[in-house]
């Protein structure tokens, strides 16, 4: 399987670029003031918020790994394991343009995070 296009690659990493920073930059919906409402209301007001946040959060995090593979574009070394230099398998590359290891890499990584 030959590697994706960088032409190709560039306008999917732009396109998820531009998603993730409209979704990064969405305004939280403020919480009502507590005296509003019951207690319950409340609860999962204070629910939906810590679920925005973490969804933003993931939203940033994702957005940090695909301005990286932006630059290794730019670099000339997107496609390269950051890791250990190795090419990336350009079935993961299909699947995940921003994926900075391989998958040897990527399992090391998790193993030694958990
Ligand atoms: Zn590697």
């Amino acid at each position: 399987m030959p590697l994706p296009a960088a032409g190709t690659v560039r306008s999917t990493l732009e396109g998820e670029r531009r998603r993730l920073r409209a979704e990064t930059g969405q305004a939280i919906a403020t919480p009502e003031p507590m005296t509003y409402g019951s207690q319950a209301a409340a609860a999962s007001q204070v629910f939906e918020q810590q679920r925005d946040l973490a969804l933003r959060d993931r939203a940033r995090q994702q957005l940090a790994l695909v301005e990286a593979a932006l630059g290794r574009l730019d670099a000339g070394t997107w496609g390269t394991c950051e890791e250990c230099g190795e090419a990336i398998a350009p079935e993961r590359l299909e699947a995940l343009p921003w994926a900075a290891l391989c998958i040897r890499c990527q399992a090391a990584r998790q193993r030694r995070r958990s």
